[in-house]
């Protein structure tokens, strides 16, 4: 066990700065009007630092910074970029506890997740783009005996990316990595809510980037995200966040006509079918564990398994198995690795969670265990803590089909396949899916069955580099994750010759 110190306490790892600037143009630049929010950490409820309330103007200067990069960067080598992603995860993987105690301050998460997965991932990511890049490959068609089409891959040129709070650094480097590698110059704009760590991870690899290659500009959605996401002078927006507001970036593009990448919301099944428990084995184990991932990240991830359908014949034995395991989760001080699981990432999120624990007990649902705020002692008092919650109900409620965003899993039962599949598919979204079943033809046929850009079948919540992920329905549109990617980034060039 290590209890890592807070920052600002003697021993921290990481010091953060008082206040922040933007990253333009490799430099730490005032928002033009200066003004400034405040970050509170979700671990105490206080206040650590402040991040620019940037405004149009401060992304104007990005978009400077970036075009003024572009053309150069377009034009290196690809062994030249894959070093430079290279040397970035090495940079990373050098300093990856500093780096995690820094996201887990500034999101509240449990550092487990950062030291053992999330930076791990996007460590990885990087490198696998450097390798993606660097084996990425031209097209030549014979068209007749004297005609050649040739294809090639360019950089879109300066793209817009903006990202959620839930997995700071992660859905920042599933973004910034690809990009970089493909050629591009970014202007990217983190969440409010965590602002703070993805500069820490800026700050750490800012030296290893020509300047203007990587611009971050901070603040609110309508004041600096919309003025980046609506700008004639980005080829393309990359998106992570609400559904609702993917359909206005979705809008604002349409007006410059670029291409969006969308990764929405979900409501993900988790189905367990009756032979899961045939056995008390090694398998059956998994399949209790791979129910209780609603609480990974406190339950704030876009596939977090918020929808749990278990066969009705096995459901009564199976829920005594996974609440007994719910209530075995720990929750204490994020910064100790014995901690299964934080504090939620905002007093807003917080609230929201409180709202949806209200809702589901007013439509019926019966709590299994769970089912309010987790009070924890000391300075960790004024933090934003829930107890993770399962539900029984039908799916038609609404904590069946809104996205509760937290450590709360919402579990039906099902009489047959077909049931289960209909019920899986009652949804808006298409995000993630899970099928636990020992028979290979079941556990296939529902996975290609289920409408998801993702289903894990007999394993949940892994995000390999090299695995498509996205969304069907209204979780998105594009993928991200697999060098598929490039293909995001970059606009084919055909030169048809003649000879
Ligand atoms: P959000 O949509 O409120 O905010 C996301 C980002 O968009 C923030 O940076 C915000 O400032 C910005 N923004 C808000 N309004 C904007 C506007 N009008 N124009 C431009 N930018 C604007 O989402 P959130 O609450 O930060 O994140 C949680 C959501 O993200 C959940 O729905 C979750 O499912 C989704 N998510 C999806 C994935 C995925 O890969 N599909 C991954 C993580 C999170």
């Amino acid at each position: 066990m290590t209890v890592y110190a807070q920052p600002g306490q003697d021993g921290s790892l990481v010091t953060f700065k008082s206040r922040y600037e933007n990253f333009i143009g490799g430099q730490w630049v005032p928002p033009v009007k200066g003004n400034y929010f405040e970050n509170p950490s979700p671990v105490t409820g206080k206040t650590f630092t402040e991040v620019p309330a940037s405004t149009a103007e401060d992304i104007e200067l990005a978009l400077d910074a970036a075009h003024k990069a572009a053309p150069a960067w377009g034009k290196t080598s690809v062994a030249e970029r894959a070093n430079i992603l290279n040397k970035i995860a090495d940079r990373l993987e050098e300093n990856l506890e500093m780096v995690a105690v820094a996201e887990t301050w500034d999101n509240g998460k449990a550092i487990r997740e950062p030291l053992n997965a999330d930076l791990p991932l996007a460590v990885d990511h990087f490198r696998y783009f450097a390798g993606a890049i660097r084996a990425q490959e031209g097209g030549l068609s014979q068209i007749d005996e004297d005609t050649v089409a040739y294809h090639f891959h360019e950089p879109l040129g300066v793209v817009g990316q903006i990202i959620p709070w839930n997995f700071p650094i992660l859905m920042g480097v599933w973004k910034i990595a690809p990009a970089l590698a493909a050629g591009n110059a970014i202007v990217l704009k983190p969440a409010e809510q965590t602002p703070a760590s993805i500069l820490v991870l800026v700050e750490l690899i800012a030296d290893l980037l020509p300047e203007g290659v990587l611009n971050v500009v901070n603040g609110f959605g309508l004041e600096a995200g919309k003025p980046l996401a609506s700008n004639k002078r980005i080829s393309k927006i990359a998106f992570t966040g609400e559904t609702t507001t993917g359909r206005l970036i979705m809008q604002y593009a349409s007006q410059n006509i670029i291409p969006v990448t969308l990764e929405l919301g979900g409501k993900s099944p988790n189905i367990f079918f009756e032979d899961v428990l045939a056995k008390d084995d090694a398998y059956a184990d998994k399949a209790q564990e791979g129910f209780t991932m609603f609480a990974l990240n406190q339950g704030e991830v876009c596939t977090c398994p918020s929808r749990a359908l278990i066969q009705e014949s096995i459901a009564d034995p199976f829920l005594e198995k996974v609440v007994a395991r719910t209530q075995k989760i720990v929750q204490g001080n994020p910064l100790d690795t014995d901690t299964m699981m934080g504090a939620q990432a905002s007093n807003d999120q917080f609230e929201k969670i409180m709202s949806y624990l209200d809702i589901g007990r007013q439509e019926g649902a019966e709590v299994l265990t769970g089912g309010g705020k987790a009070e924890l002692d000391g300075d960790l008092a004024g933090g934003f803590y829930v107890q993770p919650t399962i539900f029984k109900g039908t799916n038609k409620m609404r904590i069946f089909q809104e996205e509760i965003f937290g450590p709360v899993v919402s579990v039906a039962t099902f009489s047959d396949y077909d049931d289960a599949l209909a019920t899986a598919n009652d949804t808006l979204y298409g995000l993630g899916a899970g099928v636990w079943s020992r028979d290979g033809n079941t556990a296939y046929r529902a996975g290609r069955e289920i409408q998801a850009g993702r289903v894990w079948v007999n394993n949940y919540h892994a995000y390999p580099a090299h695995a498509a992920f996205g969304g069907y329905k209204a979780s998105g549109i594009g993928r991200e994750n697999h060098k598929m990617m490039l293909d995001h980034y970059q606009q084919t060039k055909n030169l048809l010759v003649s000879y």
